[in-house]
Protein backbone atom coordinates (compact mmCIF):
# COMPACT_ATOMS: atom_id res chain seq x y z
CA UNK A 1 0.00 0.00 0.00
CA UNK A 2 1.43 3.26 -0.82
CA UNK A 3 2.70 5.97 2.15
CA UNK A 4 0.24 8.93 1.91
CA UNK A 5 1.23 12.43 2.48
CA UNK A 6 -0.74 14.47 4.90
CA UNK A 7 0.47 18.44 4.64
CA UNK A 8 -1.04 20.69 7.13
CA UNK A 9 -1.51 19.35 10.95
CA UNK A 10 -4.63 20.88 12.21
CA UNK A 11 -8.44 19.89 12.72
CA UNK A 12 -8.42 18.20 9.51
CA UNK A 13 -5.10 17.23 8.28
CA UNK A 14 -4.81 15.23 12.06
CA UNK A 15 -8.52 13.99 11.40
CA UNK A 16 -7.67 12.66 7.59
CA UNK A 17 -4.02 11.32 8.76
CA UNK A 18 -5.57 8.80 11.36
CA UNK A 19 -8.56 7.73 8.64
CA UNK A 20 -5.67 6.80 6.21
CA UNK A 21 -2.98 5.21 8.87
CA UNK A 22 -6.14 3.34 10.31
CA UNK A 23 -6.72 2.06 6.66
CA UNK A 24 -3.11 0.75 6.43
CA UNK A 25 -0.72 3.33 5.07
CA UNK A 26 2.08 4.38 6.07
CA UNK A 27 1.06 8.19 6.92
CA UNK A 28 3.50 11.57 7.07
CA UNK A 29 1.97 14.54 8.55
CA UNK A 30 3.45 17.62 7.42
CA UNK A 31 3.28 21.06 9.19
CA UNK A 32 5.26 24.50 8.51
CA UNK A 33 4.64 24.18 12.62
CA UNK A 34 6.72 21.48 14.00
CA UNK A 35 4.70 21.32 16.84
CA UNK A 36 1.59 21.62 14.90
CA UNK A 37 2.30 18.27 13.37
CA UNK A 38 4.04 16.74 16.87
CA UNK A 39 1.19 17.72 18.86
CA UNK A 40 -1.17 16.23 16.05
CA UNK A 41 0.31 13.22 16.03
CA UNK A 42 -0.13 13.12 19.67
CA UNK A 43 -3.46 13.90 19.33
CA UNK A 44 -4.08 11.10 17.08
CA UNK A 45 -2.46 8.33 19.47
CA UNK A 46 -4.90 10.33 22.49
CA UNK A 47 -7.69 9.55 20.14
CA UNK A 48 -6.86 6.01 19.41
CA UNK A 49 -6.66 4.86 22.77
CA UNK A 50 -10.08 6.00 24.14
CA UNK A 51 -11.20 4.21 21.03
CA UNK A 52 -9.23 0.67 22.40
CA UNK A 53 -10.67 2.17 26.19
CA UNK A 54 -14.05 2.08 25.14
CA UNK A 55 -14.06 -0.75 22.83
CA UNK A 56 -13.89 0.41 19.82
CA UNK A 57 -10.60 -0.30 18.20
CA UNK A 58 -8.34 -3.32 19.23
CA UNK A 59 -4.98 -2.90 20.43
CA UNK A 60 -2.96 -4.37 17.94
CA UNK A 61 -4.87 -2.46 15.31
CA UNK A 62 -4.40 0.79 17.60
CA UNK A 63 -0.58 0.37 17.91
CA UNK A 64 -0.28 -1.01 14.00
CA UNK A 65 -2.10 2.51 13.15
CA UNK A 66 0.04 4.14 15.78
CA UNK A 67 3.29 2.68 14.26
CA UNK A 68 2.50 3.83 10.12
CA UNK A 69 1.86 7.60 11.66
CA UNK A 70 4.89 9.76 11.75
CA UNK A 71 5.35 13.86 11.52
CA UNK A 72 7.82 14.39 8.53
CA UNK A 73 9.82 17.84 9.18
CA UNK A 74 9.92 19.23 5.41
CA UNK A 75 7.77 18.76 2.41
CA UNK A 76 10.44 16.88 0.53
CA UNK A 77 10.23 13.99 3.12
CA UNK A 78 6.59 13.40 1.28
CA UNK A 79 8.63 12.37 -1.68
CA UNK A 80 7.40 8.85 -3.03
CA UNK A 81 4.23 9.16 -1.53
CA UNK A 82 1.17 7.85 -4.33
CA UNK A 83 -1.30 10.35 -2.80
CA UNK A 84 -0.81 13.73 -1.02
CA UNK A 85 -3.87 15.26 0.90
CA UNK A 86 -3.31 18.74 1.37
CA UNK A 87 -5.33 20.70 4.68
CA UNK A 88 -3.36 23.95 4.85
CA UNK A 89 -5.18 27.15 5.62
CA UNK A 90 -7.88 28.03 3.23
CA UNK A 91 -5.63 30.47 1.25
CA UNK A 92 -5.18 30.43 -2.62
CA UNK A 93 -1.87 31.72 -2.61
CA UNK A 94 -0.80 29.18 0.56
CA UNK A 95 -2.35 26.08 -1.62
CA UNK A 96 -1.14 27.39 -5.39
CA UNK A 97 2.51 27.62 -3.48
CA UNK A 98 1.87 24.35 -1.91
CA UNK A 99 0.90 22.41 -5.10
CA UNK A 100 3.86 23.94 -7.01
CA UNK A 101 6.52 22.71 -4.36
CA UNK A 102 4.65 19.24 -4.40
CA UNK A 103 5.16 18.90 -7.64
CA UNK A 104 8.61 19.45 -7.58
CA UNK A 105 8.65 16.86 -5.05
CA UNK A 106 6.76 13.78 -6.14
CA UNK A 107 6.47 11.72 -9.26
CA UNK A 108 3.94 12.50 -11.79
CA UNK A 109 1.72 9.90 -11.01
CA UNK A 110 1.22 10.92 -7.44
CA UNK A 111 -2.32 12.53 -6.85
CA UNK A 112 -2.35 15.64 -5.11
CA UNK A 113 -5.85 15.89 -3.13
CA UNK A 114 -6.80 19.23 -1.32
CA UNK A 115 -9.58 19.41 1.39
CA UNK A 116 -10.34 22.65 0.52
CA UNK A 117 -14.05 23.53 1.31
CA UNK A 118 -14.42 26.71 -0.90
CA UNK A 119 -11.39 27.03 -3.04
CA UNK A 120 -11.34 26.06 -7.26
CA UNK A 121 -9.56 22.95 -7.85
CA UNK A 122 -8.99 24.77 -11.26
CA UNK A 123 -7.61 27.61 -9.42
CA UNK A 124 -5.06 25.57 -7.01
CA UNK A 125 -4.11 23.48 -10.20
CA UNK A 126 -3.82 26.62 -12.05
CA UNK A 127 0.23 26.89 -13.65
CA UNK A 128 1.23 23.14 -12.75
CA UNK A 129 2.64 21.14 -15.41
CA UNK A 130 0.24 18.00 -14.66
CA UNK A 131 -3.27 19.62 -13.73
CA UNK A 132 -4.91 16.02 -14.07
CA UNK A 133 -3.64 14.81 -11.34
CA UNK A 134 -5.23 17.22 -9.02
CA UNK A 135 -8.67 16.86 -7.31
CA UNK A 136 -10.33 17.74 -4.17
CA UNK A 137 -11.10 14.93 -1.79
CA UNK A 138 -13.43 17.18 0.85
CA UNK A 139 -13.77 15.34 4.04
CA UNK A 140 -16.22 16.70 7.09
CA UNK A 141 -15.33 17.53 10.29
CA UNK A 142 -14.44 15.41 12.36
CA UNK A 143 -12.93 13.24 9.46
CA UNK A 144 -12.56 10.15 11.14
CA UNK A 145 -15.98 10.07 12.33
CA UNK A 146 -18.26 11.40 9.08
CA UNK A 147 -18.24 8.92 6.20
CA UNK A 148 -18.81 11.64 3.42
CA UNK A 149 -15.80 12.29 1.24
CA UNK A 150 -16.76 14.89 -1.71
CA UNK A 151 -14.32 13.45 -4.84
CA UNK A 152 -14.17 17.01 -6.26
CA UNK A 153 -13.34 17.51 -10.42
CA UNK A 154 -12.00 21.03 -11.79
CA UNK A 155 -12.03 21.11 -15.72
CA UNK A 156 -8.68 19.40 -16.32
CA UNK A 157 -8.83 16.90 -13.57
CA UNK A 158 -8.20 13.13 -15.32
CA UNK A 159 -11.33 11.08 -14.88
CA UNK A 160 -8.85 7.81 -13.29
CA UNK A 161 -7.55 10.25 -10.56
CA UNK A 162 -11.29 10.77 -8.90
CA UNK A 163 -12.21 7.15 -9.69
CA UNK A 164 -9.53 6.56 -7.54
CA UNK A 165 -9.68 8.86 -4.95
CA UNK A 166 -13.81 7.62 -4.97
CA UNK A 167 -12.10 3.73 -4.80
CA UNK A 168 -9.44 5.02 -2.04
CA UNK A 169 -12.47 7.41 0.36
CA UNK A 170 -14.54 3.88 -0.16
CA UNK A 171 -11.38 1.56 1.19
CA UNK A 172 -10.99 3.86 3.93
CA UNK A 173 -14.47 2.99 5.16
CA UNK A 174 -16.08 6.43 3.61
CA UNK A 175 -18.86 7.35 1.57
CA UNK A 176 -17.70 8.75 -1.72
CA UNK A 177 -19.82 11.33 -3.81
CA UNK A 178 -18.76 13.04 -7.31
CA UNK A 179 -18.93 16.31 -7.58
CA UNK A 180 -18.05 19.46 -10.02
CA UNK A 181 -15.76 22.10 -8.80
CA UNK A 182 -18.50 24.69 -8.49
CA UNK A 183 -19.19 26.82 -5.41
CA UNK A 184 -19.24 25.29 -2.20
CA UNK A 185 -19.57 21.83 -3.97
CA UNK A 186 -22.70 19.87 -3.05
CA UNK A 187 -22.96 20.36 0.90
CA UNK A 188 -22.18 23.76 1.42
CA UNK A 189 -24.09 24.83 -1.49
CA UNK A 190 -27.49 22.93 -0.94
CA UNK A 191 -27.31 23.37 2.80
CA UNK A 192 -27.41 27.27 2.48
CA UNK A 193 -31.38 27.71 3.04
CA UNK A 194 -31.32 25.58 5.86
CA UNK A 195 -29.87 28.31 7.68
CA UNK A 196 -30.71 31.64 5.87
CA UNK A 197 -34.36 30.61 6.10
CA UNK A 198 -34.70 30.35 10.06
CA UNK A 199 -32.96 33.16 10.34
CA UNK A 200 -34.60 35.54 7.99
CA UNK A 201 -37.82 34.16 10.32
CA UNK A 202 -35.91 34.86 12.98
CA UNK A 203 -35.13 38.33 12.21
CA UNK A 204 -38.75 39.08 10.89
CA UNK A 205 -39.81 37.93 14.14
CA UNK A 206 -42.40 35.17 12.62
CA UNK A 207 -40.44 32.58 14.94
CA UNK A 208 -38.31 32.36 18.22
CA UNK A 209 -34.90 29.95 17.85
CA UNK A 210 -36.34 27.22 20.49
CA UNK A 211 -39.34 27.22 18.12
CA UNK A 212 -38.12 26.84 15.26
CA UNK A 213 -35.79 23.74 16.39
CA UNK A 214 -38.28 22.08 17.64
CA UNK A 215 -40.41 22.59 14.64
CA UNK A 216 -37.69 21.13 12.45
CA UNK A 217 -36.55 17.85 14.89
CA UNK A 218 -40.16 16.84 16.07
CA UNK A 219 -41.89 17.84 12.93
CA UNK A 220 -39.22 17.68 10.04
CA UNK A 221 -37.93 14.86 11.18
CA UNK A 222 -34.31 16.74 11.06
CA UNK A 223 -31.35 15.55 13.70
CA UNK A 224 -31.00 18.96 14.86
CA UNK A 225 -32.78 22.72 13.87
CA UNK A 226 -31.15 25.07 11.92
CA UNK A 227 -29.71 27.34 15.25
CA UNK A 228 -29.09 24.65 17.67
CA UNK A 229 -26.76 23.10 14.55
CA UNK A 230 -25.53 26.65 13.35
CA UNK A 231 -24.40 27.21 17.21
CA UNK A 232 -22.60 23.46 17.03
CA UNK A 233 -20.12 24.68 13.52
CA UNK A 234 -19.68 28.10 15.21
CA UNK A 235 -21.40 31.43 13.84
CA UNK A 236 -18.30 32.39 11.95
CA UNK A 237 -17.63 28.98 10.26
CA UNK A 238 -21.07 29.12 8.85
CA UNK A 239 -21.68 32.36 7.61
CA UNK A 240 -18.15 32.45 6.40
CA UNK A 241 -19.31 29.45 4.01
CA UNK A 242 -22.38 31.00 3.46
CA UNK A 243 -20.83 34.00 2.31
CA UNK A 244 -17.67 32.69 0.04
CA UNK A 245 -20.59 30.71 -1.89
CA UNK A 246 -22.60 34.11 -1.92
CA UNK A 247 -19.94 35.51 -3.27
CA UNK A 248 -18.81 33.22 -5.70
CA UNK A 249 -22.07 33.30 -7.25
CA UNK A 250 -22.40 37.49 -7.56
CA UNK A 251 -24.12 38.54 -4.82
CA UNK A 252 -27.20 36.22 -6.10
CA UNK A 253 -29.67 36.89 -3.48
CA UNK A 254 -30.83 33.27 -3.34
CA UNK A 255 -27.59 32.98 -1.81
CA UNK A 256 -27.70 35.86 0.55
CA UNK A 257 -26.44 35.29 4.22
CA UNK A 258 -28.23 36.27 7.22
CA UNK A 259 -27.22 39.98 8.45
CA UNK A 260 -28.32 39.12 12.02
CA UNK A 261 -25.96 36.12 11.75
CA UNK A 262 -23.58 38.55 10.70
CA UNK A 263 -24.45 40.81 13.84
CA UNK A 264 -24.03 37.45 16.07
CA UNK A 265 -20.26 36.88 14.94
CA UNK A 266 -19.30 40.88 15.27
CA UNK A 267 -20.28 40.40 19.39
CA UNK A 268 -18.17 37.76 19.17
CA UNK A 269 -21.57 35.16 19.91
CA UNK A 270 -19.96 32.46 17.96
CA UNK A 271 -21.85 29.41 19.08
CA UNK A 272 -20.75 26.79 21.64
CA UNK A 273 -16.77 27.14 21.33
CA UNK A 274 -17.44 30.94 22.76
CA UNK A 275 -20.38 29.92 25.22
CA UNK A 276 -22.92 32.04 24.03
CA UNK A 277 -24.57 31.97 20.22
CA UNK A 278 -28.12 31.94 19.65
CA UNK A 279 -28.11 30.06 22.80
CA UNK A 280 -25.92 30.38 25.96
CA UNK A 281 -24.73 26.94 26.27
CA UNK A 282 -24.37 26.29 30.07
CA UNK A 283 -28.00 27.49 30.40
CA UNK A 284 -31.22 25.72 29.63
CA UNK A 285 -32.68 26.37 26.58
CA UNK A 286 -35.70 28.36 26.59
CA UNK A 287 -39.23 25.97 25.69
CA UNK A 288 -40.85 26.17 22.52
CA UNK A 289 -43.83 27.65 21.54
CA UNK A 290 -46.65 25.03 22.44
CA UNK A 291 -50.46 25.55 22.82
CA UNK A 292 -52.17 24.82 25.59
CA UNK A 293 -54.61 22.16 26.22
CA UNK A 294 -57.56 22.22 24.60
CA UNK A 295 -60.41 19.82 25.56
CA UNK A 296 -61.36 18.49 22.21
CA UNK A 297 -64.48 19.38 20.54
CA UNK A 298 -67.40 16.59 20.18
CA UNK A 299 -67.99 16.66 16.57
CA UNK A 300 -67.09 14.32 13.89
CA UNK A 301 -63.29 15.39 11.41
CA UNK A 302 -64.47 14.37 8.12
CA UNK A 303 -61.28 12.75 5.50
CA UNK A 304 -57.95 11.87 5.91
CA UNK A 305 -55.90 12.91 9.54
CA UNK A 306 -52.77 13.14 9.79
CA UNK A 307 -51.98 10.12 11.89
CA UNK A 308 -52.80 8.86 8.31
CA UNK A 309 -50.12 10.05 6.30
CA UNK A 310 -46.98 7.79 6.39
CA UNK A 311 -45.14 8.70 3.40
CA UNK A 312 -43.34 12.04 3.31
CA UNK A 313 -44.41 13.45 0.17
CA UNK A 314 -48.25 13.36 1.82
CA UNK A 315 -49.56 16.97 1.52
CA UNK A 316 -52.68 16.26 -0.34
CA UNK A 317 -54.86 15.49 2.87
CA UNK A 318 -57.61 17.10 4.36
CA UNK A 319 -59.56 16.84 7.10
CA UNK A 320 -62.64 19.17 9.12
CA UNK A 321 -66.04 19.81 10.19
CA UNK A 322 -68.55 22.18 8.89
CA UNK A 323 -66.98 25.60 9.87
CA UNK A 324 -62.74 24.75 9.94
CA UNK A 325 -60.77 22.38 7.87
CA UNK A 326 -57.38 21.93 8.31
CA UNK A 327 -54.54 20.83 4.95
CA UNK A 328 -51.10 21.39 4.84
CA UNK A 329 -49.03 24.42 3.17
CA UNK A 330 -48.97 24.96 -0.40
CA UNK A 331 -46.87 27.85 0.21
CA UNK A 332 -50.58 29.84 0.57
CA UNK A 333 -51.25 31.27 3.39
CA UNK A 334 -54.55 30.57 5.87
CA UNK A 335 -55.77 33.54 4.46
CA UNK A 336 -55.62 33.20 0.72
CA UNK A 337 -57.06 29.52 1.11
CA UNK A 338 -59.89 30.73 3.44
CA UNK A 339 -60.87 33.50 1.39
CA UNK A 340 -64.64 34.17 1.42
CA UNK A 341 -65.67 30.51 1.81
CA UNK A 342 -67.84 29.28 4.72
CA UNK A 343 -65.51 27.55 6.53
CA UNK A 344 -61.95 28.80 8.04
CA UNK A 345 -59.17 26.79 6.24
CA UNK A 346 -56.09 25.97 8.69
CA UNK A 347 -52.80 25.04 7.29
CA UNK A 348 -50.49 22.52 8.84
CA UNK A 349 -46.66 22.87 8.63
CA UNK A 350 -44.86 19.73 6.37
CA UNK A 351 -43.50 16.67 8.55
CA UNK A 352 -41.06 14.56 7.18
CA UNK A 353 -44.06 11.94 7.82
CA UNK A 354 -47.44 13.55 9.58
CA UNK A 355 -47.95 10.09 11.09
CA UNK A 356 -45.03 10.02 12.57
CA UNK A 357 -44.06 13.44 13.95
CA UNK A 358 -44.88 14.30 17.61
CA UNK A 359 -45.19 18.17 16.80
CA UNK A 360 -47.30 19.88 14.01
CA UNK A 361 -47.25 23.37 13.57
CA UNK A 362 -50.51 25.04 12.38
CA UNK A 363 -51.41 28.72 11.20
CA UNK A 364 -54.83 29.94 10.92
CA UNK A 365 -56.08 33.75 9.34
CA UNK A 366 -55.23 36.69 11.35
CA UNK A 367 -58.47 37.54 12.65
CA UNK A 368 -60.27 33.60 12.30
CA UNK A 369 -62.71 33.11 15.42
CA UNK A 370 -60.71 32.02 17.91
CA UNK A 371 -63.11 28.86 18.43
CA UNK A 372 -61.96 27.51 15.18
CA UNK A 373 -58.05 27.96 16.01
CA UNK A 374 -59.00 25.65 19.34
CA UNK A 375 -60.68 23.49 17.38
CA UNK A 376 -57.93 22.28 15.32
CA UNK A 377 -55.41 22.95 18.12
CA UNK A 378 -57.64 20.20 19.96
CA UNK A 379 -58.08 17.54 17.34
CA UNK A 380 -54.30 17.66 17.13
CA UNK A 381 -53.82 17.31 20.28
CA UNK A 382 -56.22 14.16 20.85
CA UNK A 383 -54.33 12.78 18.27
CA UNK A 384 -51.15 13.18 20.67
CA UNK A 385 -49.09 16.19 18.70
CA UNK A 386 -47.28 18.92 20.38
CA UNK A 387 -48.58 21.78 18.57
CA UNK A 388 -47.91 24.81 17.64
CA UNK A 389 -49.73 27.87 16.58
CA UNK A 390 -47.28 29.80 13.49
CA UNK A 391 -48.15 33.35 12.43
CA UNK A 392 -49.97 32.90 9.25
CA UNK A 393 -46.99 33.16 6.77
CA UNK A 394 -46.36 31.57 2.94
CA UNK A 395 -44.73 28.18 3.74
CA UNK A 396 -44.52 28.53 7.34
CA UNK A 397 -41.35 27.21 8.36
CA UNK A 398 -40.18 23.39 7.67
CA UNK A 399 -42.47 23.69 4.27
CA UNK A 400 -40.82 26.55 3.17
CA UNK A 401 -37.12 25.71 3.76
CA UNK A 402 -37.51 22.12 2.56
CA UNK A 403 -39.24 23.66 -0.45
CA UNK A 404 -35.84 25.85 -0.79
CA UNK A 405 -33.45 22.47 -0.27
CA UNK A 406 -35.16 20.55 -2.56
CA UNK A 407 -35.02 23.45 -5.55
CA UNK A 408 -31.47 24.06 -4.44
CA UNK A 409 -31.42 20.69 -5.08
CA UNK A 410 -32.90 20.61 -8.29
CA UNK A 411 -30.85 23.77 -9.37
CA UNK A 412 -27.32 21.38 -8.14
CA UNK A 413 -28.55 18.81 -10.50
CA UNK A 414 -29.35 20.91 -13.64
CA UNK A 415 -25.51 22.56 -13.25
CA UNK A 416 -23.72 19.40 -13.53
CA UNK A 417 -22.30 19.75 -10.15
CA UNK A 418 -23.61 16.36 -9.19
CA UNK A 419 -26.28 13.75 -9.84
CA UNK A 420 -29.27 14.05 -7.81
CA UNK A 421 -28.52 10.50 -5.94
CA UNK A 422 -24.65 11.98 -5.03
CA UNK A 423 -26.51 15.17 -4.14
CA UNK A 424 -29.28 12.86 -1.69
CA UNK A 425 -26.42 10.97 -0.23
CA UNK A 426 -24.11 13.93 0.59
CA UNK A 427 -27.09 15.78 2.55
CA UNK A 428 -27.75 12.38 4.40
CA UNK A 429 -24.77 11.82 5.30
CA UNK A 430 -22.53 15.48 5.15
CA UNK A 431 -25.07 16.83 7.43
CA UNK A 432 -27.63 14.33 8.29
CA UNK A 433 -30.91 15.47 6.41
CA UNK A 434 -33.80 12.74 7.18
CA UNK A 435 -34.37 12.19 3.55
CA UNK A 436 -32.03 13.51 0.61
CA UNK A 437 -33.45 17.05 -0.73
CA UNK A 438 -33.95 15.45 -4.15
CA UNK A 439 -36.12 12.88 -3.39
CA UNK A 440 -37.78 14.88 -1.02
CA UNK A 441 -38.72 17.27 -3.61
CA UNK A 442 -40.18 14.79 -5.79
CA UNK A 443 -41.54 12.99 -3.00
CA UNK A 444 -43.18 16.16 -2.29
CA UNK A 445 -44.25 16.96 -6.07
CA UNK A 446 -42.08 19.53 -8.22
CA UNK A 447 -45.21 21.32 -8.94
CA UNK A 448 -45.70 21.44 -4.78
CA UNK A 449 -42.07 22.89 -4.77
CA UNK A 450 -42.37 25.38 -7.07
CA UNK A 451 -46.05 26.80 -5.85
CA UNK A 452 -44.06 27.41 -2.46
CA UNK A 453 -41.33 29.23 -4.14
CA UNK A 454 -43.57 30.58 -5.85
CA UNK A 455 -46.28 32.19 -2.71
CA UNK A 456 -42.86 33.24 -1.42
CA UNK A 457 -41.30 35.18 -4.34
CA UNK A 458 -44.82 37.03 -4.64
CA UNK A 459 -44.75 38.26 -0.57
CA UNK A 460 -41.35 38.66 -0.02
CA UNK A 461 -37.76 38.80 -2.70
CA UNK A 462 -38.95 38.15 -6.49
CA UNK A 463 -35.38 37.23 -7.16
CA UNK A 464 -34.29 35.27 -3.90
CA UNK A 465 -37.45 32.82 -4.48
CA UNK A 466 -37.30 32.87 -7.96
CA UNK A 467 -38.32 29.29 -9.64
CA UNK A 468 -35.24 28.35 -12.18
CA UNK A 469 -36.35 27.11 -15.61
CA UNK A 470 -35.38 23.31 -14.86
CA UNK A 471 -37.18 23.44 -11.67
CA UNK A 472 -40.82 24.69 -13.58
CA UNK A 473 -39.79 22.09 -16.06
CA UNK A 474 -40.26 19.80 -13.41
CA UNK A 475 -43.16 21.01 -11.85
CA UNK A 476 -45.07 21.22 -15.17
CA UNK A 477 -44.35 17.42 -16.83
CA UNK A 478 -46.14 14.38 -15.07
CA UNK A 479 -42.86 12.31 -16.47
CA UNK A 480 -39.78 12.15 -14.80
CA UNK A 481 -37.49 14.77 -16.15
CA UNK A 482 -34.68 11.97 -17.00
CA UNK A 483 -36.94 10.17 -19.26
CA UNK A 484 -37.74 13.08 -21.30
CA UNK A 485 -34.20 13.73 -21.20
CA UNK A 486 -33.38 10.98 -23.29
CA UNK A 487 -36.44 11.53 -26.01
CA UNK A 488 -35.30 12.98 -29.07
P1 LIG B 1 -6.47 24.52 10.76
O1 LIG B 1 -6.28 25.98 10.89
O2 LIG B 1 -6.94 23.73 11.94
O3 LIG B 1 -5.08 23.86 10.28
C1 LIG B 1 -4.32 24.35 9.21
C2 LIG B 1 -2.88 23.93 9.43
O4 LIG B 1 -2.13 24.19 8.24
C3 LIG B 1 -2.17 24.69 10.57
O5 LIG B 1 -1.62 23.77 11.49
C4 LIG B 1 -1.06 25.47 9.85
O6 LIG B 1 0.13 25.59 10.61
C5 LIG B 1 -0.84 24.62 8.63
N1 LIG B 1 -0.23 25.28 7.47
C6 LIG B 1 -0.49 26.52 7.01
N2 LIG B 1 0.23 26.75 5.88
C7 LIG B 1 0.95 25.62 5.66
C8 LIG B 1 1.88 25.24 4.64
N3 LIG B 1 2.19 26.04 3.63
N4 LIG B 1 2.44 24.02 4.71
C9 LIG B 1 2.14 23.18 5.73
N5 LIG B 1 1.27 23.49 6.71
C10 LIG B 1 0.68 24.70 6.67
O7 LIG B 1 -7.41 24.32 9.52
P2 LIG B 1 -8.50 23.15 9.24
O8 LIG B 1 -9.78 23.52 9.89
O9 LIG B 1 -7.89 21.84 9.53
O10 LIG B 1 -8.73 23.33 7.67
C11 LIG B 1 -7.77 22.91 6.74
C12 LIG B 1 -8.39 22.86 5.36
O11 LIG B 1 -9.51 21.97 5.38
C13 LIG B 1 -8.92 24.18 4.84
O12 LIG B 1 -8.73 24.22 3.45
C14 LIG B 1 -10.41 24.12 5.19
O13 LIG B 1 -11.18 24.92 4.33
C15 LIG B 1 -10.68 22.65 4.96
N6 LIG B 1 -11.82 22.09 5.70
C16 LIG B 1 -12.07 22.44 6.99
C17 LIG B 1 -13.14 21.86 7.66
C18 LIG B 1 -13.43 22.21 9.09
O14 LIG B 1 -14.56 22.01 9.53
N7 LIG B 1 -12.47 22.70 9.85
C19 LIG B 1 -13.96 20.93 7.02
C20 LIG B 1 -13.65 20.55 5.71
C21 LIG B 1 -12.59 21.15 5.05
Amino acid sequence: MHPVGVVGAGTMGAGIAQVAALAGHEVRLHDTRDDAANGAVDAVLHRLARAVDTGRLLADEAEDAAARLRAVRTVDDLAGCGLVIEAVVEDLAVKQALFAALEAICGPDTILATNTSSLSIDAIADGLRHPGRVAGMHFFNPAPVLPLVEVVSGTSTDPAVTDLLAETATAWGKTPVRAASTPGFIVNRVARPFYAEAFRMLSAGTVDAATADAMFRESGGFRMGPFELADLIGHDVNLAVGRSVWTAFGHDPRFEPSTLQAQLVAAGRLGRKTGRGIYVTDEPRPEPSTAAPVPPRDDAWAGDGPRDQTAAGAVHWQVGTADVRLRPSDGRTAAQLTGGGPATVVVADLALDYAGATRIGVAAPEHAPREHVDAVVGYLQGLGYAVTVLPDTPGLLVARTVAMLAAFAADAVDAGVASAADVDIAMRLGVNYPLGPYAWGAELGWDWVAGVLDALAADDDPRRYRVSPGLRARATVTEPVDELEGEP
